[in-house]
């Protein structure tokens, strides 16, 4: 973990940033081809933080080439896998020595409270790409069992050159937990930052170059969704992609992909998970601290949000009297003072869409209060399942209740969305944990706890959440790799004849 500064020092740094503003590609920065140029803002304060590369899609194919280039003489696809493994450790080394100016160009881009950046964001970037780099070379290929007069052997090869299309939510994270994989396989990657969020990007693609990695391999272009990660999608020279953003642009990519080169896809999308609480649970502060963390972490604008508690009759006063206290205790305002929990949305056109779902009439337990990018932790009780904050994803700090009286209620209506990302259970019965972890459609379950597993166990959605594959763990390099069989004939002449 970094070490936490005062809000000063934040400020002191935040002045001091060099902050970049090309396109990264072939490992130099460069502005667009066509010259264009957007604004990044701080959404906390509507300051212009820096004008930035608008690329399209002559610089996608520009960088393409180049990717595919560095791929095929194979100054990084063939390189050793030690030698490979070094220079990953050594981005991650580099990321750690200017974790507090990665931090703060995180928090100043993106919203996000600096509290966060320092302690999950920066340093969690750091494990997962350690993570992926010690792994390069700990992993064995296979030999099938074939007949005594052959050997058939089971290879994994890079995939080649891949799109990597990020959300805003957790930028540097996001990044980490696609190139870590990537990279550590082999492949050349084109990166496409959300548009709000693509300073921390390419200063990471900056210091890969001071690490050691190659020119071409990783190449960062800012722009919109329409002018570069379409391209991307539909692009005939790209092998795999690999998204993480909302179902509905998830579900594009599919088109692109059929209407192009069917290249692999992988997509991590929405969610609207469910933290069921059955009245045998215990410990209900701690339970409460969960449900808090779970739906006001990140301002919700988290994928794996629990943004519904389900909660058995018997203990739901109990609990919902301890979830608001936890909640109060979550302070809000600048990002940049270390104290604070909340930081501001990320846009003021997401501000206005998490918003859109207060309405009047609706039991508000707590908050409810929106003003300039920032909005309340809210608490809101439900008898509608079917209304709308109920239903869909809002990615911002808002919790809806609902209320069931049997386990068997609470599962089905758990069960109940479109969305299978992730979810919890909260019991003192093993049984009734397990039932539930069973029975619950979703790629990450947590029994008492809130959390997404870690490095070590994949991450990816059931039903309209997940497609293709999963992030993190060993099981993340099954997107950037392909199988070939290499089946090689052992017998003499005299063995058998050739049919
Ligand atoms: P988004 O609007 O789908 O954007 C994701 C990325 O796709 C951005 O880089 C975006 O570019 C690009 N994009 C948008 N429209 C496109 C198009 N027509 N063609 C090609 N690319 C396009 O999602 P978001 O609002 O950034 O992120 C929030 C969503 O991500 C939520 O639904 C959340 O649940 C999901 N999420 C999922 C996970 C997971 O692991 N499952 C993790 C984090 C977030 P722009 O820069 O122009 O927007
Ligand atoms: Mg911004």
């Amino acid at each position: 973990m970094t070490d936490l500064l005062t809000t000063e020092e934040y400020k002191a740094i935040a002045k001091g940033l060099m902050l970049p503003n090309g396109a990264f590609i072939d490992g130099t920065f460069r502005p667009a081809i066509s010259g264009k140029t957007f604004d990044t803002t701080n959404p906390a304060t509507g300051e212009v933080l820096a004008s930035i590369a608008a690329c399209d899609a002559a610089d996608v194919d520009f960088a393409v080439a180049r990717a595919r280039d560095a791929f095929e003489d194979g100054r990084w696809s063939r390189l050793h896998p030690g030698e490979r493994k070094e220079v990953l450790l050594r981005l991650a080394k580099l990321i750690e020595r200017n974790a507090h100016e990665l931090a703060v160009m995180e928090s100043l881009d993106s919203g996000k409270t600096i509290y966060d950046c320092s302690t999950v964001d920066v340093p969690e970037t750091v494990h997962c790409l350690k993570w992926h780099a010690e792994l390069i070379d700990k992993i064995y290929d296979q030999v099938s069992p074939a007949s005594d007069n052959h050997i058939a052997m089971v290879v994994r090869e890079p995939v080649g050159v891949v799109g990597l299309v990020l959300p805003w939510n957790f930028p540097l994270l996001m990044l980490a937990w696609k190139i870590g994989p990537a990279l550590a396989a082999g492949c050349s990657v084109i990166v496409k930052p959300a548009v709000e969020t693509t300073l921390t990007a390419l200063r990471v693609a900056e210091l890969a170059m001071e690490a050691g990695l190659p020119a071409g391999v990783f190449n960062v272009l800012p722009g919109s969704g329409s002018a570069v990660g379409e391209p991307i999608g539909r692009h005939m020279d790209i092998d795999a992609v690999s998204f993480t953003g909302s179902t509905a642009t998830g579900r594009r990519f599919l088109g692109y992909a059929a209407e192009s080169n069917m290249k692999e896809v992988t997509l991590e999308m929405g969610g609207k998970n469910p933290a069921v609480v059955l009245d045998d649970a215990e410990n209900l502060d701690r339970v409460a601290a969960h449900i808090v963390n779970g739906a006001f972490w990140n301002m919700g604008e988290n994928c794996s949000a629990s943004s519904r508690l389900i909660v058995q009759k018997g203990v739901k006063d109990a609990l919902l009297e301890r979830v608001v206290a936890h909640a109060r205790e979550w302070p809000m305002g600048d990002p940049l003072d270390p104290l604070n929990r909340v930081g501001a949305l990320v846009s003021k056109a997401h501000f206005d869409k998490v918003c859109s779902f207060f309405e009047k009439g609706q039991k508000v337990l707590l908050g409810g209060k929106a003003k300039d990018g920032f909005v309340e932790p809210t608490i809101l009780d439900f008898a509608d399942r079917d209304a709308r904050p109920v239903r869909e994803e809002i990615f911002g700090p808002v919790l809806s209740v609902l209320t069931v009286e049997t386990f068997d209620e609470a599962i089905a209506l758990a069960n109940d969305t479109e969305y299978g990302l992730a979810a919890s259970i909260y019991t003192a019965n093993v049984k009734k944990a397990l039932r539930g972890a069973r029975a619950i459609r979703a790629g990450t379950v947590t029994v008492n706890s809130f959390g997404e597993g870690d490095i070590s166990t994949p991450f990816g959605g059931f039903k309209q959440s997940g497609f293709g594959g999963r992030d993190n763990g060993i099981h993340a390099h099954d997107q950037y790799t392909q199988l070939k069989t290499i089946w090689v004939d052992l017998s003499d002449d005299a063995d058998e004849s050739v049919a």
